[in-house]
């Protein structure tokens, strides 16, 4: 099974029906677009079919809407995509029906019609096969560039692609596919994870799923604070998982038997409460005291992770080593972010806090691979089959 190009399909004078993810941010308050790399992440893909003649039909979900919604429209987005592409984008009030029909028909080659968020169609996340229908039986084609939704089995990525015959992937999921396949299959050594985020639970499954390939595994953020506790370290007030210390226990047991480096961090900054303003200090590693929590890994521990970060030839990232959203909490990160910019590494990095912190680092430019999508890498590193991914396969 593999997974065919976009550039090799055929595309001149058909009409496509292209799912990308154009789930962008937004200002809650005016519904403007702060973060449009989603957008521009599709788009190769995009130009590619415009200048070989395709009637390009984008599809896209936006937000979590209970039905019709117009703050998640998706129009403001067609604007945005038309001035990045320097053309018109024409929009369709819905993704199906006969709006969506009069839409394709007026479309000429080379022109790009965006389709109304598809998430306000319910038969959207329940992969229902009759909106699946819907949306096929206006292209001819079907080109998948949605990463960041490849992980969920919802109509217009699992349903709908098993609909047509010419069907591929976009520029976009192939880099993914690409780099992630890299660090699962044939990591260039030695490879360096880099795990943090509030919660153990959430990154166990891919912290099992990388630590038999990986060399080196650092790990800060409040998941480390388990960890600590495993070893029967004082955490304070830090944000522990009582459940997952078991857990905790057994991958620092795996790392040792299996010869894995697996870096806790060795010194905290920590405050009386997560507030801003609130006097912070650094402590040592078994020195937070009863009443305090640890927010961010200090300088000690910064400068162990970016010896071992320079050290790199892969680098996969996921998680903030603290409280990146609040000062002072962010240092630890923003170091990281800035060693792992600086290495002559292949660096990955997926999900949305790390993505945000090495842009607030300035440094994203830096950085080999960005993933679009941080829930789908996770489980792609996890080993689990992703459906938009398996539904695009051709035999
Ligand atoms: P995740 O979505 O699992 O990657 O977790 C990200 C969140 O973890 C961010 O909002 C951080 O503020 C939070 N976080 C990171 N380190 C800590 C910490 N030491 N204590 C509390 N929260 C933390």
């Amino acid at each position: 099974m593999s997974l065919r190009s976009v550039k090799d399909l055929n595309v001149t004078g058909r009409r496509v029906l292209c799912r990308v993810d154009f789930n962008v941010s937004l200002d809650k308050q005016t519904g403007t677009i702060t973060d449009d790399s989603r957008v521009v992440a599709a788009l190769p893909t995009l130009k590619e079919l415009c200048a070989r003649g395709a009637h390009v039909i984008l599809c896209s979900h936006l937000g979590r809407p209970k039905g019709c919604d117009a703050a998640l429209s998706l129009k403001r987005v067609a604007e945005n995509l038309s001035s990045h592409l320097g053309k018109a984008v024409a929009f369709a009030e819905d993704c199906v029906g006969a709006a969506a029909r009069q839409a394709v028909s007026n479309l000429k080659d080379g022109e790009v019609l965006l389709l109304e968020n598809l998430r306000f169609h319910a038969g959207e996340e329940a992969d229902d096969p009759g909106f699946a229908k819907q949306l096929a039986e206006l292209a001819e084609a079907y080109v998948n560039d949605a990463f960041g939704a490849a992980h969920r089995a919802h109509a217009s990525v699992s349903a709908v692609a098993k609909l047509f015959k010419e069907r591929a992937a976009g520029h976009l999921m192939l880099k993914e596919v690409e780099y992630l396949a890299k660090a699962l299959k044939q990591p260039e050594r030695p490879f360096v994870v880099i795990l943090g985020g509030a919660k153990v639970s959430d990154k166990i499954q891919v912290l099992e799923s990388l630590l038999p390939r990986c060399d080196t595994l650092l790990m800060g953020g409040a998941m480390a604070y388990t960890f600590l506790l495993a070893q029967g370290r004082p955490t304070g007030k830090s944000l522990v998982e009582k459940d997952q210390v078991n857990t905790a226990q057994k991958v620092l047991q795996a790392a040792q038997e299996q010869g894995k480096k697996l870096l806790l961090p060795v010194d905290h900054v920590v405050a009386p409460k997560l507030e801003k303003g609130v006097p912070s200090r650094v402590v040592s590693a078994d020195g937070i005291p009863d009443g305090e929590l640890a927010l961010d890994i200090g300088p000690k521990t910064v400068a162990s992770f970016a010896a071992e970060i320079a050290q790199a030839k892969l680098i996969f990232w996921n998680g903030p080593q603290g409280v990146f959203e609040m000062d002072p909490f962010g240092l630890g990160t923003t170091a990281v972010a800035k060693a792992v910019a600086a290495s002559s590494a292949t660096s990955i990095v997926g999900g949305g806090e790390s993505v945000a912190a090495l842009k607030r680092a300035g440094v994203a430019d830096q950085i080999t691979h960005i993933s679009t999508g941080g829930g789908a890498s996770l489980e792609f590193l996890e080993g689990k089959t992703l459906p938009g991914i398996a539904a695009l396969e051709t035999p």
